[in-house]
């Protein structure tokens, strides 16, 4: 015979993942590279910003947001997710 349980909660925090992008709408005005430097960056090859390193901590999530923010275009998107810790 089964019986139906409830699914067990998976304890722990909950982490938020960001993946900042730019899209190809960037003019390379270098703003972002100015606020968040670690993370954003002008490739001289096609004249436009690229995230050279997505954030790892809430610190640098908040950096690329204000960079988000700043940008004249809206070139600067942010995808969050989250993700519970592997046991
Ligand atoms: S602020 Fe926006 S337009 Fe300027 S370089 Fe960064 S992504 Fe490109």
């Amino acid at each position: 015979m089964e019986i139906d349980m409830p699914l067990p909660q998976v304890p722990g925090p909950t982490k938020v993942l960001s993946q900042f992008h730019v899209s190809r709408a960037c003019i390379g005005c270098g703003r972002c590279c100015g606020t968040a430097p670690r993370h954003f960056q002008i490739d001289p090859a096609v004249g436009q910003s690229s995230v050279v390193k997505q954030p790892t901590s809430e610190t640098e999530r908040q950096q690329c947001r204000e960079a988000l923010k700043g940008c004249p275009v809206q070139a600067i998107g942010e995808k969050s997710s989250t993700s519970r810790p592997v046991r």
